[in-house]
């Protein structure tokens, strides 16, 4: 019941607002409807994947000019100019996504300005839409024969659109698709790494913050009645951009809350200022502007977390439910060839970091990897997962080629990692971040996730999640924020994710670093239970003891070369090797 409470409110509130209120407070609120759509996009388009936009204001303008356009000008019912608009704005959505997502940087938020500016200087020079007049006498839109044709009437088409994309976002935040787009921002490689398609995930993003500023754009032209390039100018972009860091950039309700604080506080400062100046101008941006940065400065989260105990509670916080397995993977019997490497190299400028490698790895062995720092282990994970692209030699994993491979085809093929600089999601939960490994065992896509059509498959997937946190003894943290746990935690976080993968071969980047004597006891303990359950790794550490007591064998490298290979034992004496640690480390 409490759970629900912040959430039924607000949906009380929105329900009978405009049975009660003054017109001029319907009309207010319909302004934060339409701004909280475009907003919300900028949340999830901004504040979560991290892609600024400086243009959702063009979408908003094309997909209201649009829609004036073929209701005034052609005839058209507003419900077929609907969906016209749409289109519109999601083929430009896409072929701007498409040029400018792939390239990495600021290109697309450079190209947002361009694009923004271009489309007011267009609708305002286009004589068939009226030039900087705009277009007039555009029609309401009428449900089973009812005309919506005053603000009171156009309130519940814009508010039932709002709370179900409110509602859409949130639960998209929170399953499969949600996971990965929390992990575009800071953690690319790793959400790759497990699979996701980080390039078509940020242009879905895009696209789905793109239509919701059209949806925004059409309400308003049907609501306004009128179109004009004002409302759609740079300005606009930027208050947009206010709303959401005002309200709080990475979540949902922060997008109610920026549109609703600024749209209250322009319309007061816009009778306001002029007044305390003695002259007309727009001095609401430089206030604005003033806010932002005290916000800014006290906190990075917006207002968002000021009304942490009104919003509605985020995802459930209980231990998931026990589910039907996930379908696992057919491991290769013990003692096949697994990994072949041969004549590897990889320059860095001048740099051979990776020179003439070649070794083998069989199904069922643990293979350690040791070396000085610098010898090149974390580049060799990086060429066997993907991530850098050998100059030459071959990988073969199961037979098959891989060194040009992408790295999600390679975790396809069940090779998954850790990382020595730990590449958690720190603000998701832990289990979420487990979740995440996961994420090539799930299928449901963003719509479904919008239409909560994935709670079976999510429910598969935590329980996977919970299992994996058991079983390497962080099941008492599944809540916890990831980046809250000590550092030698979060790599065991890390393996546990890289688990939830179901991988055929691990590779684990010095997952022993930072752990105490016990942990690292435990941490080996539970590698030996992998191998004996047919899982092959290959592991990088620093901790001669740890890894003499554990591997099956030993490759170790100096200066991006092969030094020796063998038996732990033979290793041990080996006189070149011991010169290679002597004269180098430790
Ligand atoms: P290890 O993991 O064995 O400590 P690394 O593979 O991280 O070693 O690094 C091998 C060498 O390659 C080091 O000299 C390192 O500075 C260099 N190196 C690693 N990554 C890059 C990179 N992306 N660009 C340039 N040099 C790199
Ligand atoms: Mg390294």
């Amino acid at each position: 019941m409490r759970k629900f409470g912040p959430l039924g409110l607000f949906l009380v509130f929105i329900a009978v607002a405009p049975l009660v209120l003054p017109a001029f407070y319907v009309t207010l609120l319909n302004y934060i409807g339409l701004a909280t759509l475009v907003t919300l996009g900028l949340v999830l388009l901004t504040g979560v994947a991290g892609i600024v936009s400086f243009g959702q204001q063009a979408f908003v303008g094309m997909a209201a000019y649009t829609t004036a356009a073929l209701t005034v000008l052609m005839g058209l019912s507003p419900w077929l100019a609907l969906i016209a608009s749409l289109a519109v704005t999601a083929a430009i959505a896409l072929l701007l996504g498409a040029i400018t997502l792939r390239l990495s940087g600021h290109y697309l938020s450079i190209s947002t300005i361009a694009w923004g500016i271009a489309v007011y200087y267009l609708l305002g020079n286009l004589p068939m839409l009226g030039q900087y007049s705009g277009l007039d006498n555009v029609p309401a839109v009428a449900v089973a024969g009812w005309t919506l044709d005053t603000g009171r009437e156009s309130y519940y088409l814009i508010w039932v659109a709002t709370v179900a994309a409110l509602l859409g976002a949130r639960n998209l935040l929170d399953s499969r698709s949600g996971r990965a787009i929390r992990a575009l921002r800071f953690r690319g490689v790793m959400a790759e790494s497990f699979g996701v398609d980080t390039a078509a995930l940020k242009i879905t993003v895009f696209l789905y913050a793109a239509l919701l500023a059209g949806l925004s754009g059409w309400l308003y032209a049907h609501f306004l009645r009128f179109v004009s390039p004002h409302a759609f100018g740079v300005n606009a972009g930027i208050d947009y951009l206010f709303m959401a860091v005002i309200g709080g950039a990475s979540q949902v309700w922060g997008a109610l809350i920026g549109a609703s604080v600024l749209t209250v506080l322009k319309e007061w400062l816009k009778d306001l200022l002029p007044d305390m100046f003695q002259r007309s101008g727009n001095y609401e941006i430089v206030v604005f502007g003033v806010l932002m940065m005290f916000l800014l400065h006290r906190t990075r989260d917006g207002l968002a977390p000021a009304f942490a105990r009104l919003l509605p509670a985020g995802p459930a916080r209980q231990r998931p439910p026990d589910a039907p397995p996930l379908a696992t993977r057919a491991r290769p019997p013990a003692g096949q060839p697994l990994l072949e490497l041969r004549g590897v190299q990889k320059r860095f400028g001048g740099l051979l970091a990776v020179n003439a490698m070649s070794f083998d790895m069989h199904s069922g062995e643990i293979l350690g990897l040791i070396g000085p720092n610098g010898a090149g282990k974390s580049t060799l994970f990086n060429l066997i997962t993907g991530v850098l692209v050998a100059d030459a030699g071959q990988i073969r994993f199961l037979g098959q080629p891989i060194e040009r491979a992408t790295q999600r085809e390679i975790a396809r093929r069940g090779i998954c990692r850790t990382f020595q600089h730990v590449n958690l999601v720190s603000t998701m939960s832990v289990i979420e971040n487990v979740a995440l490994g996961a994420h090539l065992r799930g299928r449901r896509g963003t719509v479904s996730a919008m239409l909560q059509l994935d709670r079976q498959e999510e429910q598969r997937l935590f329980a996977e999640a919970a299992r994996q946190l058991d079983r390497v003894g962080l099941g008492e943290h599944l809540f916890e924020p990831a980046g809250s746990l000590p550092l030698g935690q979060q790599r065991i976080v890390e393996i546990a994710r890289a688990l939830a993968a179901d991988p055929v071969l691990l590779l684990m980047d010095e997952p022993a670093a930072g752990l105490r004597y016990g942990e690292k006891r435990a941490l080996a303990e539970l590698l030996r239970k992998l191998r004996a359950e047919g899982m092959s790794i290959l592991l990088v550490e620093h901790d001669m003891e740890f890894v003499m007591g554990l591997v099956d064998r030993l490759v170790v490298m100096d200066f991006g070369e092969k030094l020796a290979q063998g038996l732990p034992a033979e290793i041990q004496n080996n006189p070149a090797v011991l010169e290679a640690y002597l004269g180098g480390i430790e």
